[in-house]
Order: C-alpha cells, then structure tokens, then sequence
C-alpha cells in the first residue's frame, strides 16, 4: 500500500499472528490496488460502462463505505476520482502537470453516483466507460479495521497498527493505559509532534499534502485531489487527524475533510456521532472538535502553531 507497516502485538504468539496481518493486508492491496495489474477493482475498471462484475465482499464492503462517504461529503471525497489521480501519475515514478483540457476532459468522468452496487447478487458496476474507482483513500483503513479483527480473533487484548498516516488501537497498553499517539507536525521531520491523543480501542487516522507530493518550478503538487476542479485541493489545511472507531469511515473522512478545509470540515465532523477531527491550517493554528477536549494534548515542540480553544 505504499507505505511501511508498523505492528506491535502482546501475546505470546506475537510474530505468527502478525504475520497473518501481513498476509491479511497484501490479500487487501492485491484485491484493491489500481497500481498493479490484476485483482477486483482493476476488473470493476475495465469493465466500466459495459457490465457488472462480481466482486467478494471485501472489496463490495469498502466500495459501499467509499460510496457512502462520498455521498454524505458531498462528493469531497470522490471514489471515481481515479481517472485524475492516474492522468498526475500520483502513484506513479513520474508524476506530472496534465494540460487543463484535459483535466476537465477527465472530470466528466468523476461522479461517484455512477457506482452502481447490486448487493443481491454480490457485483458492481461503472456506469460509463472510463471510469476508475480509486479506493486508496479508504483501502488502509480496512486494513487497519481487519487487522483490529485478527488480533481479537486470535485473543490479543493490546495491540497497535500503523501504516502511513493510519494508526488503529485495540485495547490499551500492556499495563491498561491509554495508548498515546502522536499527530504530526505538517511541516516537521517525521519525528515532529504538535500533540497527543490518548486513546483505547479507537483509530487515529491522518491525512495531509505532506503525505505525498512532487514539485515542479518551484510549485508543490500533493496527492489529495479536488474533485470539483482535477487540481490538488487548495485547502486551507497542511493537515487533519480524524479519531473514530472505524479506521475505514476515518480513513474516507480525513481525506474528504482535508478537501472541505477548516470551516466546513469542522461542520462536517461535529454533525457525525463518534466522530472527532483535529485541524491544522496554513497559518499554523491548530482546532479540535468539542469531543477531543479531554484526550487531545497540545504540544508543539517547534513553538510554530497556536493552540486555538474552541469558541
Ligand atoms: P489519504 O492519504 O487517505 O488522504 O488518501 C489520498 C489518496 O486517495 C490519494 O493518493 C488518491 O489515491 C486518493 N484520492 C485523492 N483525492 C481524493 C478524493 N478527493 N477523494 C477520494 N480519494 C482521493
Ligand atoms: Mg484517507
């Protein structure tokens, strides 16, 4: 998934069943990835605008949950977003500038009411040809989740996952604290903290045009596209942190939430029950939603951001 996986696990049978992680998450990617050749999406893509495909309920899931999210943000987060994150080569070794004509040739093509899902009958399908669903703003969070369920079924009661700005948490620490996780400083090494959440049995999901970029003349183009426009969003945010029970929905929501920007986004997240965002903006400031006020720790070793406190 493009990323380093970091797993610690207590239990006497660590290593076999972090292995089983490990096989669990290179199933996921093989199924998902539009980097790769084979698997269900790929097929979901190449049949766009021509047929169903049958597809297992894995993939069915997370393409429900990226169909959902979409919906419910308003097409912020958009899982057809895939034909503009090829056409800049995001994920590719040379990633590029593509003409305007043809951003807004391939903006035709995004609009995720065109998933069509047929749960009866387990398939899917794109309603016109071209379309590419692009789950991966979403597929580490199921990854995440699935890892939660592996240690649970194998009777672990302390685990932690990371991979790429994905963190989920079973239980708390060894000695039955809450597990302390660090947000990221958008413009730090990183190493570089503005703060702390303590949590058990939740996930802390992040995202932000730190993640992944390139720069030509001088310009910096991040991965988190705009929807409406085919450019890289030009939020008003470096960075967001969702915290939630899910890693799937924290996953699609910090992605959408980066693309809605501080004001909108904070709206957005306050209105979901469970659901709570930590905010980074360009001018350094930093805002939590109501929920985080307790387990949220400011602290910015860089003495660069301003802790807002809620108005
Ligand atoms: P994340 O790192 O979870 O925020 O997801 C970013 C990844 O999701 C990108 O690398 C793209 O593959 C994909 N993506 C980019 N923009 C969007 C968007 N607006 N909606 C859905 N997926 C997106
Ligand atoms: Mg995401």
């Amino acid at each position: 998934m493009g990323t380093v996986v970091i797993q610690r696990i207590y239990h006497k049978e660590a290593e076999k069943i972090g292995e089983k992680v490990k096989k669990r998450i290179a199933e996921i990617e093989a199924k998902m990835t539009i980097n790769k050749p084979g698997g269900e999406i790929n097929a979901l893509n190449d049949t766009s605008g021509k047929d169903y495909v049958v597809l297992g309920d894995d993939t069915l899931y997370v393409l429900d949950k990226a169909r959902h999210f979409s919906d419910i943000s308003n097409g912020a987060f958009d899982v057809t977003i895939g034909p503009l994150v090829k056409a800049w080569g995001i994920w590719s070794d040379n990633p590029r500038i593509p003409q305007k004509s043809e951003i807004d040739e391939l903006l035709e093509l995004v609009d995720y009411k065109d998933v069509l899902i047929d749960k009866d009958n387990s398939r899917a399908m794109l309603k016109k040809t071209g379309q590419v669903v692009d789950l991966g703003g979403i597929a580490k969070g199921y990854a995440a989740d699935e890892a939660i369920n592996i240690y649970k079924e194998n009777g672990v009661e302390s685990a932690f996952i990371s991979m790429g700005g994905n963190v989920a948490v079973l239980g708390g620490k060894p000695d039955g604290s809450p597990w302390r996780i660090g947000i990221r400083n958008p413009k730090g090494s990183q190493g570089s903290y503005i703060g702390i959440v303590s949590v058990k049995d939740k996930t802390v999901v992040s995202s932000g045009e730190y993640e992944r970029f390139f720069e030509k003349d001088g310009v910096r183009y991040h991965h988190i596209l705009d929807p409406k426009t085919g450019y890289p969003a030009e939020s008003d945010l470096t960075g967001v942190t969702i915290v939630s029970d899910l890693s799937i929905d924290a996953d699609a929501l910090s992605t959408a939430t980066f693309v809605l920007g501080l004001e909108e986004g904070m709206r957005f997240i306050e209105g979901l029950d469970g659901v709570e965002a930590v905010f980074i903006t360009k001018d350094d400031k930093i805002y939590i939603t109501g929920g985080l006020k307790n387990i949220f720790e400011f602290k910015d070793e860089s003495k660069e951001f301003e802790y807002v406190e809620k108005r």
